[in-house]
């Protein structure tokens, strides 16, 4: 500053920094987010993430107890008129249409769309029956479609755009040991999601796919056979799998729900206003190189 401005406060722009100083509107403040498999998981971290950014939720999944608990947890933390919950199985088409209308309904529209409800079995492709198959299928590729045609008729009905998230699978992109029929439904998933950003930009819908590795804590699909079959593949214990994804990873790092809500949160908000059909990978690294 020239030495007059420094010391004559005539000269201090005080307004500007009264503004500065001002707390900032939070992004989603006045965004309503519907999360499919809201119940646990990656889906009620990121229901915590889009809340404390400002937005009202309502929360979906197939697991009434799940459900009801998740619910009552956030009306806790973040108060009742802000979170409501309905519950849908992703693969009925009637119930879909049913969430949509109540979610619409309860609070006046819809902005965002975070599809995640998901399944992981694991068998190897000559051991998989037709019903494993197919219930990959029907949840991660047909639910995905349903929820997403549901999304868009609503968006375009409102006419002011709006926002979808995939919750993708590294397994969308690279084959895993076991996992034909989980790795084939996320990849559809992924692709069906780069049709819906061509057919959704016109209307300002943008779509993209948060990709996680895998995220042990907190996550019910990793209490089952899933975390069985990786166990064998690994030659370890299922309490070891932790330690070896963090260890094989380029930043030896473990990927919680948070950091994948963190990256939900991106493409939700406007930050991401000039992104669609993208991925984001949430993997400490893992898709860049293999380190074993
Ligand atoms: P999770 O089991 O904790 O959560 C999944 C939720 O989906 C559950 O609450 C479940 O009740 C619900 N659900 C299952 N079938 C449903 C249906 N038909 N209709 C409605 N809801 C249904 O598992 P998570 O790890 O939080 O998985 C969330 C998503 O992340 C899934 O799509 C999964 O494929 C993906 N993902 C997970 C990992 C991981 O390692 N945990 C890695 C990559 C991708």
């Amino acid at each position: 500053l020239p030495e007059q401005e420094a010391f004559d406060i005539e000269y201090w722009d005080l307004e500007e920094a009264k503004l500065q100083r001002m707390p900032k509107p939070k992004p989603l403040a006045g965004r309503v987010a519907l999360i499919t498999g809201g119940a646990g998981g990656i889906g009620l971290a990121t229901a915590r993430r889009l809340m404390d950014e400002g937005a009202c939720v309502v929360l979906c999944d197939i697991d009434h107890d799940a459900l009801h608990e998740a619910e009552a947890g956030l009306k806790k933390q973040y108060g009742n008129d802000v979170v409501s919950s309905c519950w849908v199985d992703v693969t009925r088409e009637d119930a879909v249409i049913a969430s949509f209308r109540d979610a619409a309904w309860k609070f006046g529209g819809l902005d965002i769309c975070i599809s995640n409800a998901g399944i992981a079995s694991a068998s190897p492709v000559d051991q998989t029956s037709l019903a494993t198959w197919q219930k990959n299928m029907d949840i991660l590729s047909t639910g995905y479609f349903l929820v997403a045609r549901q999304t868009f008729q609503l968006l375009k009905a409102q006419g002011i755009g709006g926002s979808i998230v995939f919750i993708g699978s590294k397994n969308a992109l690279a084959a895993s040991p076991g996992a034909a029929a989980y790795c084939t439904a996320k990849a559809a998933e992924l692709h069906l999601a780069r049709c819906l950003a061509l057919e959704g930009a016109p209307a300002g819908i943008r779509v993209n796919v948060v990709n996680p590795d895998a995220v042990l804590r907190g996550s019910r699909i990793w209490q089952g056979e899933w975390a069985q079959q990786r166990a064998e593949q690994y030659k370890t214990s299922t309490d070891e799998l932790e330690t070896i994804y963090r260890e094989r990873s380029l930043l030896k790092r473990s990927v919680f729900p948070e950091d994948v809500a963190e990256a939900v949160a991106f493409f939700a908000s406007e930050r991401a206003a000039k992104s669609t059909g993208n991925i984001i990978n949430v993997d400490a690294g893992n898709a860049a190189a293999f380190t074993r």
